[in-house]
């Protein structure tokens, strides 16, 4: 680590990046992790990264789940991972609605201030990996690199966006791991 501590950091997106995304997880009993990304935040962990989760949560504005759900739901994700050794060291989740103009919901970058808020992070090794143009538009507005994951419902499409507005691509990844393989790979060329 740097003497100055600020960190390397990874904001991961949850769903369709940690975990499939079967459109609104309600309850902690359908939360199932992909099967690779126990190893993938585990190598994040151990290279000393800092590693957050921003998370757009609109089903606790629409309704559909309440926050005791989604509390419910981090720690089943919590302990998935840490019966693997790994962890997320912060969990950032916009409640809103997309009719609510809030500043955090992606791609708006407010859980991102919000963690520099909180820790000392490195934006020049720093990352977004998510499987939607908002994570990739994201890490274009707050100046950190961006990797697709194509692991979502809506990869193609996805990808028509990203190249459509032109947003700024470090990586598409096929999976967790090839990601985090990308990621541990330019940290250290970035020193
Ligand atoms: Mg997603
Ligand atoms: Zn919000």
């Amino acid at each position: 680590m740097s003497v100055d501590q600020s960190r390397a950091t990874v904001f991961f997106d949850r769903d369709g990046t940690l975990n499939p995304d079967t459109s609104y997880i309600k309850t902690s009993g359908e939360f199932v992790l992909f099967p690779d990304a126990v190893t993938a935040v585990k190598r994040c962990n151990d290279a000393g990264i800092l590693v957050l989760v921003v998370t757009n949560q609109s089903g606790l504005a629409r309704g559909y789940f309440s926050q005791a759900d989604l509390d419910g739901i981090h720690r089943c994700l919590r302990e998935q991972l840490r019966d693997g050794g790994a962890w997320i060291d912060d969990i950032f989740i916009c409640p809103h609605h997309p009719d609510d103009g809030c500043q955090c919901r992606k791609p708006n970058p407010g859980m991102i201030e919000q963690a520099m808020a909180r820790y000392p992070i490195d934006l020049a090794k720093s990352y977004v990996v998510g499987d939607k143009s908002i994570d990739v538009e994201l890490a274009a507005k707050t100046h950190v690199k961006g990797l697709l994951v194509t692991t979502g419902p809506t990869s193609a499409e996805e990808l028509r966006m990203i190249r459509a507005h032109h947003l700024p691509v470090a990586y598409v990844a096929e999976c967790l791991q090839d990601a985090v393989d990308w990621i541990l790979a330019d940290v250290e060329c970035v020193g």
